[in-house]
């Protein structure tokens, strides 16, 4: 985050700033990711990335609980009332693909990936939902 233009020496502006071909802004896992495949499309050109955050990113991709996650089924179920399935199904798709090219791009060592499979807890007062749940593992499963 730059508060004042004018505090940059005219070498940070011309090398950071003069000749950009690409800005993107927002420094999380989309950004980052945007840079990276631009700059496999577009080795040539200059891409600048800004971020809000003064010193790291300031955002949820620094932030969230590490979950490789593409939906769970509570998550879905809410998705589907408002969302038609073939929508719905298509998103899960979507994330999954993205899991494995990330996966690809950085290594499942560097990552910290386990396959452990996916788990929610349900409280005694979510019996109906935990039902509905049972009720459609296997077709989602099977999706
Ligand atoms: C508490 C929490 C837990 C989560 N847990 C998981 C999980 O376990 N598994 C999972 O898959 N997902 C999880 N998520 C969701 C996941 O973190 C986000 O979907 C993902 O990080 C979004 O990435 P992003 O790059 O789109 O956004 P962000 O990482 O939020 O990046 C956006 C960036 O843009 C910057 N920015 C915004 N506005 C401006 C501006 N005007 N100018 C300059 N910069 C700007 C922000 O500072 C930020 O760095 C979780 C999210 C949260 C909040």
């Amino acid at each position: 985050m730059i508060e004042n233009r004018s505090s940059l020496s005219f070498w940070e502006r011309q090398t950071y700033f003069e000749g950009v071909d690409l800005l993107i802004v927002g420094a999380g896992i989309v950004g980052l990711n945007a840079a990276r495949a631009a700059q496999q499309l577009k080795p040539h050109w200059k891409i600048l990335v800004v971020d809000r955050g003064r010193i790291l990113p300031y955002g949820a991709s620094t932030r969230n609980a590490g979950f490789a996650c593409f939906g769970s089924m509570t998550e879905l179920l809410d998705d589907l009332k408002n969302t038609s399935e073939k929508e719905v199904f298509d998103l899960v798709q979507k994330r999954w693909e993205g899991l494995q090219k990330l996966r690809a791009v950085l290594g499942d060592d560097n990552l910290g990936y386990e396959e452990l499979g996916g788990y929610e807890l349900f409280t005694p007062q979510e019996e109906e939902i935990w039902k509905d749940c049972l009720d459609k593992m296997d077709g989602f499963n099977q999706h």
